[in-house]
């Protein structure tokens, strides 16, 4: 195949399908940022009915990592996020991996250097340095000199001769501004002194990123480019390069950056930053692409929360804002609880399993229907009250192990009142009489031993929340009751009387003292 013959056919039909690409360096993790991107280039994709591509840029052989390229795909298969081309489900222009391309950029360097828009430069690092420097004291930007432009043959064999592998540059002959008309920027001047021959093949024979990158956009037929503003200043050499190789750019759209709350540059000391980190953390795909949706994009409803296929049906670029967006851990805790929530418990338990299972609360495999249902309740029963799928973790802690301490605010105003255990062990021996154990038995037996005593309901129920669960906030009295079972129920009543009363010798007055009588 010549590859730029078939460069040269692009846009030549008239119905030119909308093609993005998201492009990757597998040398670490996918961070929200990133994240961000892929998903724009997703929505555009679908908005237009076009197709989405991930493309991975491992040229960088020392950076690129095969486990990182595994992390990357993990996250977008975890977070179900699919592309429509790439190197998992292949396509008509792959491979979708440039490390697989290398003689493809090999090809059109020699073509381009056939046509002389392209030279090899034998220039040293020191040699270089030196210009620049003596540039610099001119008051001139540095550029390349152009030293190798004009080499003859004979000096091209000679160098060669001694060993000295070049790099290729690309000849940029531009008097006059080059101008960019960013989807989302607007127009941006690029002023000709900022041009020089720039490095297009390294002289280990790996293209640089600006080569490859322009070689597989337009081989791939990509239509529009969104991508990071970081990429912005490089945009003027991928004008030039698709020029040179006889093709009209495709149309740019620049994403601003994403900042930290103290607005600088977002970076690992503000804590998770990678997608990876966050499912660590407990959070939700769902969450996740949501929240990464609304750093900087505003939707025409001001809704907050949706499904990213739903935006797609709206999804424009010039309501991405041009200012770099702010990323809020609060508002990403938020947005999570709410899917804790509201998304269907089966789905909950579905991602909760894995630490379920780290915790050691749950097999891999559940012994029965009942004890799988049963753990769907338990988590039903707390996910209202917590934010991430680390604090259901915790929150579960008591139905699946002995208490290990009770709330020390809670004992000081629960457990210290006169006659507490007497209490709880008269309650617990009531209790047993029960055959059925639901809401309505647990329920009517409770209420009728605080009538009993003749105490308020708080006397009784908070001491007995504590006993049971080791808190003093959670799902309701009788919800936990229930959850755990009848024996267990009994059994950590009566253990929380004997140690009230080994405890209470002497504490007691101190903790009465302390502690205002509150409601009896
Ligand atoms: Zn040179």
């Amino acid at each position: 195949m010549d590859p730029t013959q078939s460069i040269n056919t692009m846009h030549t039909e008239n119905q030119v399908q909308v093609r993005v690409r998201f492009a990757p360096s597998p040398t670490g993790e996918l961070h929200i940022g990133g994240l961000r991107t892929a998903l724009f280039n997703l929505l555009f994709a679908r908005r237009h009915c076009g197709r989405a591509i991930l493309r991975i840029d491992d040229t960088d052989r020392e950076r690129s990592r095969e486990e990182h390229l595994m992390s990357i795909l993990e996250s977008f298969s975890w977070l179900g996020l699919t592309f429509d081309e790439g190197p998992v489900q292949g396509g008509p222009y792959g491979p979708y991996r440039q490390s697989e391309r290398l003689a493809l950029y090999r090809d059109v360097l020699d073509k381009l250097v056939a046509e002389g828009k392209a030279y090899p430069c034998y220039c040293s690092a020191e040699t270089l340095e030196a210009s620049r420097k003596e540039q610099l004291k001119a008051g001139k930007t540095p550029r390349y000199a152009g030293t190798c432009r004009h080499l003859t043959p004979e000096e091209h064999a000679e160098k060669d001769k001694a060993g000295i592998r070049p790099v290729y540059r690309l000849k940029v002959d531009r008097e006059e501004p080059l101008v960019v008309h960013d989807l989302i920027r607007g127009k941006v001047v690029f002023q000709p002194d900022q041009l020089d021959d720039f490095v297009i093949m390294k002289s280990d024979g790996t293209p640089t990123y600006h080569l490859a990158s322009v070689i597989d956009d337009a081989l791939m037929k990509i239509t529009h480019i969104l991508r990071a503003e970081e990429h912005l200043s490089n945009t003027p050499r991928h004008v030039l390069l698709f020029e040179a190789l006889g093709t009209t750019p495709p149309q740019f759209a620049h994403v601003p950056m994403i900042l930290a709350k103290d607005r600088s540059k977002l970076s690992k000391r503000h804590g998770a930053t990678s997608v990876e980190a966050f499912r660590d953390l407990g959070y939700l795909p769902e969450a996740l692409v949501n929240y990464s949706l609304l750093l900087g994009y505003a939707p025409p409803d001001d809704r907050e929360h949706f499904h990213w296929e739903e935006l797609a049906k709206t999804f424009e670029l010039d309501r991405v804002a041009k200012h770099p967006a702010v990323y809020d851990t609060d508002k990403l805790r938020w947005m999570n609880a709410y899917y804790m929530r509201t998304l269907p418990l089966e789905r909950i338990f579905e991602e909760a399993r894995p630490f379920l299972i780290k915790a050691g609360y749950v097999d891999r495999t559940f012994t029965s229907d009942d004890e799988r249902s049963l753990t769907l309740r338990r988590i039903d029963a707390v996910r209202e009250r917590v934010s991430t799928l680390l604090e259901l973790v915790d929150g579960l802690a008591y139905f699946y192990r002995p208490i290990q301490s009770y709330d020390e605010k809670g004992v000081r105003k629960h457990f210290s009142k006169p006659d507490v255990a007497a209490h709880l062990r008269r309650a617990a021996r009531d209790l047993t009489a029960l055959t059925v154990w639901d809401l309505d038995s647990t329920e009517r037996v409770f209420r009728q031993t605080i009538e009993d005593l003749g105490i308020s309901g708080g006397a009784l129920i908070h001491p007995t929340r504590l006993a049971i669960s080791g808190r003093t906030v959670g799902p309701g009295l009788f919800d936990i009751m229930v959850l755990l079972g009848k024996d267990e129920t009994i059994k950590r009543m009566v253990e929380a009387a004997d140690w009230i009363e080994a405890h209470s010798s002497g504490e007691r007055h101190i903790s009465v003292e302390d502690d205002a009588p509150s409601s009896s």
